[in-house]
């Protein structure tokens, strides 16, 4: 695959956009005509720009407002072909796109955009250069590749083919099938976008929302998949107009550009019944949770683990680490006062530093996440203890991969274990539900794409759920069994909870951990027991409950008493309390589903409200 990307893409300036996008791998730059005119260089010092990088021009674009002029205009117009073609000369490309008008003075008349096109490649030819011609959505009398395939093979002039644009198609629901009607050496280039769903005009939607493909809801695998199936081989060109793009790192979104690009080539193939990476990961389990915390931290965050029903497993063979363990739940405590834990301590204070993924194989999965650019961490390990590899994830946190089947062997190569105490008897919590992190706004995207590129996943529909004082972004990426899942929650505000746990932390994180139990009331009833301080939830919202799905007397009153949430939609019920902050940087909630598959979005209000009522406050 040729791969490739357009400037508009990226933020910063066009000479440290060329950068990024050599360094992210890219094969070729699509230069966007905006960028070209704010820079001081000459178009022949950008042309040598782009080659001293090892890059191809692949197109200059866009050119606009050509097709079906009126006389008066018409002369004018291939006057500024012309300069357009000294420019590409002078960057050294050959494809220029000409996009479908938008004029009010252009006239729909078949012939006549035939005829203007043909004269184009007329002169084109004469430079030795080629028009690529795309149908804009909203083109005033062209709007559909089919359309624009049509006229590409009325012109049938070798220096005129297709551009197709997947965001222009998919939006309008043109079918993919039609792909397999065109003629693969016909078309120019390929652009790629993928976009969330929205009900909004198609020019607002494309340039403020496209983003990669696997970040958004349209079917861009389906549509790469049929271009594979034609044999189309040409360049794969991202031009994403995002406005969260513009303000985010340019050497981030390069390398997302590319992971995406890489993972959307594989995804395609493996719909085609082929491959081109090792295949996704499929993970069956959190095997274990992984808190860096100093000694004194340490000793507090045991006291709440024990209030919650754990029990020390183990201690480390010769490190200050705890094994602490409840049903399937294995959490690790972290002391030590070097590597890789302390590091994460001193920067992020007492915190998830890691997460341990049971994985069929691990080194296919290392294989995979090489591939799509994912960092790989790598500190020494002691004589005597297993080295479970891991990469680079969520705001610096680690991501490991244990052998699946090798989980025990790896516990009891590590620690010594500790016998329960005698009574004892825990509080029923199962296995970990889901793990969540907090984001800035900028970042959600690429860390969507990291799991949805290196996982076999889904993604639920983003939402929005109020704070206090702002809007917090919402989507969960789960495994295809959802055995292991994921809430990723973006900020744009300064001041909610999701943006002051940045500030407290120091970047991006694991906010919470919810735990899974079988029976909510009795694990409620042992919390208690035991001494956990839990969010209190306000009387309104048991009443506003009640209204709402008429709830029973006697639930009702088990709700208020055990401080639990409720929701419940079509397929389901789903019980949810909260413990009170850690050091005000972590949660821990404790969660109950009847047949339900969500996260209990219509309650995230109320527990935000809840906590930032104990903002000030520090629990443990
Ligand atoms: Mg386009
Ligand atoms: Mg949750």
């Amino acid at each position: 695959m040729f791969t490739s990307i357009a400037t508009v893409s990226l933020s910063g300036v066009l000479e440290d956009k060329l950068g990024a996008i050599a360094r992210a791998g890219f094969d070729g730059v699509e230069i966007f005509e905006n960028d070209l005119i704010t820079s001081p260089n000459a178009p022949e010092v950008i042309g040598r720009m782009i080659r001293d990088h090892g890059l191809v021009c692949t197109v200059y674009q866009p050119f606009r407002d050509f097709e079906g002029m009126p006389d008066a205009i018409r002369q004018r117009t291939f006057d500024r072909a012309e300069r357009k073609f000294d420019t590409m000369q002078a960057l050294g490309t050959d494809l220029v796109l000409v996009c479908s008008s938008v004029s009010a003075a252009a006239s729909g008349d078949r012939e006549r955009i035939v005829a203007d096109l043909q004269e184009l490649g007329e002169r084109a030819t004469a430079r030795g250069l080629r028009i690529g011609y795309e149908a804009l959505a909203w083109g005033r009398h062209v709007n559909d590749h089919r359309d624009a395939w049509d006229i590409v093979r009325a012109v049938a002039h070798p220096a005129v083919g297709l551009i197709l644009d997947s965001f222009h198609s998919l939006v309008r629901d043109v079918p993919t099938m039609s792909i397999s009607g065109i003629d693969p050496a016909k078309i120019f280039l390929v652009q790629l976008a993928d976009a969330p769903r929205l009900d909004m005009d198609l020019l607002s939607w494309s340039r403020h929302f496209r983003n990669l493909p696997g970040q958004g809801d349209l079917p861009v695998v389906d549509y790469f998949a049929a271009l594979e199936r034609i044999g189309y081989r040409g360049p794969m060109s991202l031009e994403i107009f995002n406005d969260r793009f513009r303000t985010g790192s340019t050497n981030q979104i390069a390398i997302d550009g590319y992971r995406s690009l890489r993972w959307l080539e594989d995804a395609a193939a493996r719909r085609n019944g082929e491959a081109r990476l090792p295949p996704p990961v499929q993970p069956t389990a959190v095997e274990f949770i992984e808190f860096a915390a100093d000694e004194e931290e340490g000793g507090a965050l045991a006291e709440m683990l024990e209030a919650l029903g754990f029990r020390l497993a183990g201690r480390h063979r010769h490190k200050s680490v705890q094994w602490w363990k409840q049903g399937e739940i294995n959490i690790v405590i972290n002391s030590e006062t070097e590597g890789f834990a302390h590091s994460h301590n001193i920067v992020h204070g007492a915190s998830v530093c890691a997460i341990g993924l049971s994985v069929g194989d691990p080194e296919e999965a290392l294989e995979r996440a090489a591939a799509l650019r994912m960092g790989r961490f790598q500190q020494a390990v002691s004589p005597g203890d297993m080295e479970i590899p891991s990469l680079r994830s969520v705001g610096g946190t680690l991501l490991y991969l244990v052998p699946q089947g090798r989980e025990a062997a790896i516990w009891e190569a590590e620690f010594v274990p500790v016998a329960p105490p005698e009574p004892f008897a825990d509080a029923g919590l199962k296995r970990i539900d889901h793990i969540a992190y907090s984001m800035a706004y900028e970042e959600f995207l690429s860390w969507q794409l990291f799991f949805v590129s290196l996982m076999a996943s889904r993604k639920t529909p983003q939402l929005e759920i109020a704070d206090p004082q702002g809007l917090v972004e919402s989507q969960a990426i789960e495994s295809e069994d959802r055995k292991v899942r994921f809430t990723l929650n973006g900020s744009s505000s300064q001041r909610t909870l999701s943006a002051r746990f940045l500030r407290g932390y120091v970047g991006a994180g694991v906010q919470h951990i919810a735990f899974e139990t079988d029976d909510i009331f009795a694990t409620a009833a042992r919390l208690r027991e035991r001494g956990l301080l839990q969010l209190d939830i306000p009387q309104n919202y048991y009443e506003d409950r009640e209204a709402q799905f008429g709830l029973d007397a006697d639930l009702l009153s088990r709700l208020e008493e055990g401080g639990i949430l409720y929701d419940r939609d079509a397929d389901g019920e789903y019980f949810q309390l909260y413990s009170r902050a850690f050091a005000k940087t972590f949660f821990f909630e404790v969660v109950q589903r009847r047949s339900y598959e969500g996260y209990g979005a219509s309650n995230a209000p109320v527990r935000l409200a809840a906590q930032a009522r104990f903002k000030d406050e520090t629990v443990f």
